[in-house]
């Protein structure tokens, strides 16, 4: 019987290049196993399938896994997992995440590493069995740990991360940097999006000292074709009927966000230390519950 491997559901770039993974070196350990995704991928895991050639996991079709030996791949808690799992017999996991709450009736092999990603963990087990690690395999693995730790600037990346990055970028022929910011470009691309839905993609109302103060984030490295069209941005923002509107465009490499605004140059000045113009970079402002409002609140409060 072949053995279902699969990710957690809204399937990230791990999620999706470990199942691949994996399956392709339990094939070539002789076992017949299959990559699934629980959805359909999220964007960036789909640029690194294309980029590398390989083929889109088919979405596992929930009434075939009654009775289905499953391997579960860079997520272990029920509520991430495959509908239906209960009927299924988990026979491994492989994962980056704290212990949740599955238990299972029989031994099962487990495999949890506090690393940045669980293809590092698949890396180090293709090494571990003496299987070489082909072209397209290798560039999963690497998009799949510069996805995990932000290209290292998260703090869950450790030097086993760093180790299998700098082995697979030669395997697969990239330079991880900026293959990493392009992997993130394509991943966070706005293109397709009009003005009125970047604004409100994300967007929050607050009452600060009786001004109605609205706020949208945007995560993005597609910085420049935001910026380029910073005066249509303006001017739908202008028209809203809010006293305050902060549009805060957070570039999650640089750490820290650009604003456009509607309301007083002075109250953005004082609230995030920077000479308020259209477009500012407010360096180390990157969330709105613990920065923008808190900050936005007191400015407004004392001017
Ligand atoms: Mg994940
Ligand atoms: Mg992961
Ligand atoms: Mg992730």
């Amino acid at each position: 019987m072949s053995l279902f491997v699969f990710g957690h559901k809204s399937p990230d770039t791990d999620s999706v290049c470990s199942a691949i993974s994996l399956a392709y070196l339990k094939n070539k350990l002789g076992m017949d196993a299959k990559a699934y995704a629980l959805e359909e991928p999220r964007k960036e895991a789909k640029f690194v399938l294309d980029y590398f050639k390989v083929e889109l996991p088919e979405i596992l079709d929930p009434s075939k896994i009654k009775g289905q030996d499953v391997v579960l791949v860079d997520h272990n808690e029920i509520a991430q997992t495959a509908d239906g799992i209960e009927e299924a017999n988990i026979v491994e996991i492989v994962d980056h995440h704290k212990i949740g709450n599955l238990s299972t009736d029989i031994p099962i092999s487990v495999r949890i590493m506090p690393v940045g990603c669980t293809c590092t963990i698949i890396y180090n087990l293709f090494k571990e069995n003496n299987i070489e690690v082909p072209y397209e395999i290798a560039g999963l693995l690497i998009s799949a740990i510069l996805s995990d730790t932000l290209i290292f600037k998260s703090p869950t990346t450790t030097e086993l991360d760093k180790k299998a990055v700098y082995e697979l970028a030669e395997i697969a022929k990239v330079d991880y940097e900026s293959y990493g910011m392009e992997m993130f470009k394509a991943g966070t691309s706005l293109d397709g999006f009009s003005i009125e839905e970047i604004v409100n993609m994300d967007f929050k109302e607050f009452n600060m000292s009786g001004k109605r103060v609205g706020i949208g984030q945007v995560m993005t490295l597609d910085i420049d074709s935001i910026l380029s069209k910073e005066d249509d941005f303006l001017s739908y923002i202008n028209e809203t009927e809010f006293d305050m509107v902060v549009l805060a465009i957070t570039d999650i490499i640089k750490e820290g966000s650009y604003l456009i605004y509607k309301g007083e140059d002075k109250v953005i000045s004082q609230a995030f230390n920077v000479n308020a113009a259209q477009g500012v970079f407010a360096e180390g402002i990157v969330s709105r519950k613990k920065q923008l409002v808190p900050k936005l609140t007191d400015a407004v409060k004392n001017i």
